[in-house]
């Protein structure tokens, strides 16, 4: 049977996925704990990714070494960077890049040495499979997260996005800093600090990825506004009722 490996990027997220597996038992592995068990009748092992590049590619690593996952999703939150990227909206990655990588005048900047690229794709098939579900939650938006969190969040027209994701080690939260990405990449369309780790080490063992993301903030002055609030009470019901009408939709 197929191993669906689940990364959250938040404790909350996590948590959600948490409570709808009915039998998870917990592992632990490189200080991490890993929650084995089954979801809507899959094999899944679900995992913190913790924060940053580093970790996310060691939580990565141990999923399919040890786990043996032959399918990896990523959910959690990103700044929109992107024109009409806004807050609530969900971003399915094409491609990721590595935002702070710069092995110039070496090799041409963003590239990953030795790779001869910069950019990782996202697996098509999971990717489409993944939309299907994206969309019917993003149609019923106000049914997941209740009315009230529509009304402070503005949810009324949520949208999805689909294209780059630039990840790094930085959360980034200055106007300038978010123009200077704008301008160093600009048809990415969010910015999150772990995506692309993941994309590289799923492309190292050819285990096809899909990540998402939900825009928890414009990545500018105001990045940090309410950023726990908006995770509680909308990224982490999005994620785990995306993930929960994929694999409802999907053969075991
Ligand atoms: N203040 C938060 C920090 C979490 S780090 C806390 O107390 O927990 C931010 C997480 O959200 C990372 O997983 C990253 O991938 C994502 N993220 C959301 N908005 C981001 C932004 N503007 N820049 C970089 N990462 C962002």
């Amino acid at each position: 049977m197929a191993v669906i490996g689940i990364m959250s990027a938040m404790h909350e997220e996590l948590a959600a996925v948490l409570a709808a597996m009915p039998d998870e038992q917990r592992v632990r592995v490189a200080g991490r704990d890993f929650w084995v068990g089954h979801w809507q009748g899959h094999a899944v092992v679900a995992v913190l990714s913790r924060i940053g590049k580093v970790a996310a590619a060691t939580t990565a690593t141990v999923l399919i070494e040890r786990f043996g996952v032959s399918q990896m999703v990523f959910t959690g939150v990103a700044g929109g960077l992107g024109a009409g990227v806004n807050v609530g909206d969900v971003v399915l990655a094409r491609s990721l890049v590595q935002h702070d990588m710069d092995a110039s005048p070496l090799f041409p900047r963003h590239e990953v040495p030795l790779y001869g690229r910069s950019r990782f794709e996202t697996d098509a098939g999971l990717s489409a499979s993944l939309r299907q579900a994206v969309q019917a939650v993003l149609a019923h938006v106000q049914q997941h997260v209740g009315p009230e969190a529509v009304t402070e969040f503005a949810l009324h027209s949520v949208r999805l996005h689909e294209g780059l994701i630039a990840s790094g080690d930085r959360f980034v939260s200055t106007t300038a800093e978010c123009r200077s990405l704008q301008q160093a990449l600009p048809e990415a369309l969010a910015v999150e600090m772990e995506g692309a780790a993941v994309a590289q080490v799923c492309a190292d063992y050819g285990v096809p990825f899909a990540a998402l993301r939900t825009i928890s903030d414009r990545a500018d002055d105001d990045a940090h506004a309410d950023f726990s609030r908006f995770i509680r009470s909308v990224a982490s019901r999005y994620s785990v009722a995306m993930l929960s009408q994929w694999l409802s939709a999907e053969s075991a």
